[in-house]
Formats: structure tokens, C-alpha cells, sequence
């Protein structure tokens, strides 16, 4: 079993918490988080480069529940945002700027001068004209501007394309070519960068562990580079996130130790720190989406479970073909068959598993989707006016509400406000 989750007696639980007792009190669907494996998952990444000088950026993207975040703030980490919204979430935590790094190919002026406001570490810098962009913003402040130029190494992570981000064709990131003479520009036309780092970040669920290495060698070589062209040492070295996890039965997390083996002698050589912004890693596997099954359809090919979770709550398999395990609240001893895991919107590409083998349920029984604390609720929409599903952190053997359930009114709120009006 996934680490924290686990049958007692016939019902699993989530750190000895019954998730048919939270199915009970707070409804379903139901996103219920970990803050113990969280914990866990961040620490093996702490462990993996201790003797470096790091930073473990959480990215917050992958799970922004302020809950979450405070567990994270009170480990120590740093945290990897990638809009003005997200720079919100971190400070409503009391998570000081010199934590953040603001990475994103489309930076506006606001969030731009609101996270020099803030004092962020860092700005991950995807592009001459966000350079450019952003020394003009310093220079009417009258600041400079930490930055750190995001390569793209044309390395191919051999992940689905919807989450590859370091190739040639990839809208991350600048090529090494360019991304020398933007180095150089630092010290002629663009006077308001500070340029203290190099970003390279080349994709998500990340699983074969002979991919950083080569990352490693290339940024090392293009770091070097830089600072022969500047004349000026580098601070910081950011290797971003893309640490895979365990989806599927038989696979095993990646492997950080020829990372680790490989990076920290340069950092040594180099007197860089690292910085790292893992996301998946820390929050997926410490949350699960529970649903109930409201009918069981028996179509001519297969049996369907509708169920009251959908592409709504959990866009990863309809996005991503990705797939997620799903288990039974209740161990049974149902009839084993193969079905389609569905939801209730009115879309064909509305799934959380497809053609899957195992215990056909029944109607009104529990399941919990599996893998789904990152890029799960974060994801979620409110198409087919569904209002979002409550968030529960376990900590501690407690349960906490982390965010109520949405209602009617709260989706309906920003039209009734003009609607009566019109
Ligand atoms: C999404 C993202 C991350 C986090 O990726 P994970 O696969 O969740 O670890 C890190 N850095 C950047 C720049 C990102 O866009």
C-alpha cells in the first residue's frame, strides 16, 4: 500500500483516520491530504542533497491549499510560484519573499512589481522580452532584480508531452545560444538584472534516472559559460522539480541518487546553491479523492461506474491519459469484471479510469481515487455549474477542514452581483 493509506480491518484509512468516517461527516466527493506524508516526501528529498547548501522550493502549483502550505512553511521550505495569485496564497501563510522564487512564461507588469514588493528570491526568466520586461519595472523603482535565466536544454524527459517542458519545441525556457547573450545583455542594456542563477526545468513525472544527470552536465557547462562571459560568479543553480511518482502498480518513485551522486561535487566546485522546486513528489502521493458510486450501468461493451467525482474534480486522466488507482473503501469480495470509471458531466472525455480490472462495485459504495494531492483540486473546474469539492488535512490523527465544500451561491455570486443590476 501507498505510504500512510492502509486497511484497518476491511476499511482503509489515511493515517489510522476512517475515510469512510470523512465520506460521513463531510460529503462527496472529497479530497483528503496527508500532512504526515507530505513530510515524508519532503524529507526524502531533504535527505537525497543534504551536505548542499539547498533550498527545497515546494512549487505550488501542484497542491496551493493554504493548509498544505503552512505544513511545508514549518518544515523549512521555500516555495516555487507561478503568478501573482500564488504570491498571494504564500503571504496569506506569512511566507517571507526571500522563500519565493516566481517562475511562468507570462509574468504581467503587476505581478512583476508585486513580487519585487515582496521581495522575492528570484525571478525565473523564460524570455528576452520578460528580461526586458522586468529590468524596465526595476528601473522605475529604482531596484535591481534577482534573476535566474531558464534554459532549455533540449533534453528530452520521456514523459507525455503535455508535461515536457525541455525541449526545443517546448514554450520553456531559452536555448543555451541565446540564453549566453542574454547573460552578457546583464551587463550592458539591462542594468536592473542581478543575475544570480541559472533555471533549468525540463518536465513533470519524471521516472528515468539517467535524465538529471545529463541535466546536471548541461547546466554545470552553461553556468561556467556565463560566468567566463560576465565576469561575475553565479549564486545559485536551480534544477526545478519533475520528480516522478508511483501511478501505477509496479513503479517505482525516481530514483534521486545518481542526481544527488552527480550534482554535488559541482556545486561544490562551482560555490552555488541549489535550489529545487519539487511539487508532485511531496503532495501527490499524500492525497486521495474519495467518491461514491452513484449508479452501476451495464452497457453492451462494458460496465460503467458513474460516480459522483468527475473531469471536474480530477482533470489528470481526461488531460493526461494518466492513470490513477482506484480502491474500494470497503474491502469486499465483489465480483471482478472490467469498467469504465466515470463521472456525471456531459462529456465523452469525462473519466478517472478506463477499461479497468477489478471488484465491480455497487451502487452507493466508496472509492478512493488514489495519487490525486497534487494537480488534483488545483485543476478542478466548476463546469456543469459544480460547485468544488471540501479539502481535509489529516495531522496528527485529526482531521481539519481546509476548505469547505463550494455552494451554489459562491459560483453564483460574482453574476447576481451585476445580474439584478442589468
Ligand atoms: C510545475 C513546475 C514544477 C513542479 O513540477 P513537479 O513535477 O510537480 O515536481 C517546478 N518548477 C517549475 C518551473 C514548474 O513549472
Amino acid at each position: 500500500m501507498t505510504l500512510g493509506f492502509d486497511y484497518i480491518g476491511d476499511a482503509l484509512a489515511v493515517d489510522g483516520v476512517s475515510l469512510a468516517d470523512l465520506a460521513g461527516e463531510y460529503g462527496t466527493p472529497l479530497y483528503v491530504y496527508s500532512a504526515e506524508v507530505m513530510r515524508h516526501n519532503y524529507r526524502r528529498i531533504e535527505r537525497a542533497f543534504a551536505g548542499a547548501d539547498v533550498m527545497i522550493a515546494y512549487s505550488v502549483k501542484s497542491n496551493s491549499n493554504l493548509a498544505v502550505l503552512k505544513v511545508l512553511k514549518d518544515l523549512g521550505a521555500g516555495f516555487d510560484i507561478v503568478s501573482g495569485g500564488e504570491l498571494i496564497r504564500t503571504q496569506r501563510v506569512g511566507i517571507p519573499g526571500e522563500r519565493v522564487i516566481f517562475a511562468g512564461v507570462g509574468k504581467t507588469e503587476k505581478e512583476i512589481s508585486d513580487a519585487l514588493d515582496a521581495g522575492v528570491s528570484e525571478f525565473n526568466v523564460e524570455s528576452e522580452a520578460e528580461a526586458e520586461r522586468i529590468n524596465a519595472v526595476a528601473a522605475a523603482r529604482g531596484e535591481r532584480a534577482p534573476v535566474a535565466i531558464r534554459i532549455n536544454p533540449n533534453i528530452d524527459a520521456k514523459t507525455h508531452k503535455y508535461i515536457t517542458t525541455g525541449k526545443r519545441e517546448n514554450k520553456f525556457g531559452i536555448s543555451m545560444g541565446r540564453a549566453l547573450e542574454l547573460a552578457g545583455r546583464t551587463r550592458t542594456d539591462l542594468p536592473n538584472l542581478d543575475l544570480i542563477g541559472i533555471h533549468c526545468h525540463i518536465g513533470s513525472q519524471i521516472l528515468d534516472s539517467s535524465i538529471h544527470p545529463r541535466v546536471v552536465e548541461a547546466v554545470v557547462d552553461f553556468a561556467r559559460k556565463v560566468m567566463d562571459k560576465t565576469g561575475q560568479p553565479l549564486k545559485t543553480l536551480n534544477f526545478g522539480g519533475g520528480f516522478g511518482i508511483a501511478y501505477e502498480k509496479g513503479q517505482t518513485p525516481l530514483d534521486l541518487q545518481p542526481f544527488a551522486d552527480a550534482l554535488l561535487p559541482r556545486l561544490a566546485e562551482l560555490k552555488v546553491k541549489l535550489l529545487l522546486e519539487p511539487g508532485r513528489s511531496i503532495a501527490g502521493p499524500a492525497g486521495v479523492l474519495l467518491t461514491r458510486v452513484e449508479y452501476i450501468k451495464k452497457g453492451e461493451e462494458r460496465t460503467f461506474a458513474i460516480v459522483d467525482a468527475a473531469m471536474t474534480e480530477l482533470l489528470r486522466p481526461t488531460l493526461y491519459e494518466a492513470h490513477h488507482e482506484i480502491l474500494p473503501v470497503h474491502r469486499n469480495d465483489r465480483e471482478t469484471g472490467r469498467m469504465d470509471v466515470v463521472g456525471p458531466v456531459c462529456e465523452t472525455g469525462d473519466f478517472l479510469a478506463l477499461d479497468r480490472e477489478g471488484a465491480i462495485p455497487h451502487q452507493g459504495d466508496l472509492l478512493a481515487v488514489m495519487d490525486a494531492g497534487a494537480y488534483g483540486f488545483v485543476m478542478s473546474s466548476t463546469y456543469n455549474a459544480r460547485p468544488r469539492p471540501a479539502e481535509i488535512l489529516i495531522d496528527g490523527g485529526k482531521a481539519l477542514l481546509a476548505r469547505r465544500r463550494e455552494t451554489h451561491e459562491d459560483l453564483l455570486r460574482a453574476e447576481d452581483e451585476v445580474f439584478a443590476a442589468n
